[in-house]
């Protein structure tokens, strides 16, 4: 279990950090945040130093959303799984450079200032989990699954695989024996 996300930039070694934990999200401070309750968030990665001042995180974090569907009322858990790469750089030389995303090789990076000489994931780790988060969430057993009605049903207050008329299932039913 990780319990803290910040740490120094001396105490790096060379060789890196390696996370593979679960970590506690009471770190996260999601009161302060407008979201769904948030379990098993889970840090795999490797905090790695890339120059005397700087260092860069990349790795992913998982977690889980407990939503509600949007089309109806059913309630599941939304499982985010998001990589993501952070490049860590002195905040004296974040005032004259732009700040925002940067292209250094492969992909986009998130760009974060060293703050007294600690390194902080915090930030990094709420946005990915925030961008998980689907302005309209589906649930997979029913509106993605096999009965994608259902939850609306549920919601309207409509007979659910009751009503022979809307239902085919139960209209076939309710032709047996007729022949
Ligand atoms: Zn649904």
């Amino acid at each position: 279990m990780i319990y803290g996300l910040t740490f120094p930039l001396e105490s790096i070694p060379e060789e890196g950090v390696k996370f593979d934990e679960e970590v506690d999200t009471g770190l996260l401070g999601l009161s302060a945040q407008n979201w769904p309750p948030l379990s098993r968030v889970y840090l795999a990665g490797t905090l790695e130093r890339t120059g005397e001042h700087e260092a860069l995180f990349r790795g992913r974090v998982l977690g889980s959303f407990s939503v509600e569907c949007s089309l109806g009322s059913a309630q599941f858990d939304l499982v985010v799984d998001e990589e993501f790469a952070v490049y860590f750089q002195p905040s004296l030389i974040g005032q004259t450079e732009s700040g925002g995303g940067v292209e250094l090789g492969e992909r986009e990076l998130e760009v974060c200032q060293i703050e007294n000489g600690r390194i902080d994931l915090l930030n990094p780790i709420r946005d990915q989990l925030g961008l998980g988060i689907p302005i309209q969430p589906k649930c997979p057993e029913k509106c993605l699954g096999d009965d994608p009605d259902l939850c609306y049903r549920l919601d309207r207050g409509m007979g659910v695989g009751m009503d022979s008329k809307r239902d085919l299932r139960w209209a076939v039913l309710g032709n047996w024996g007729k022949d």
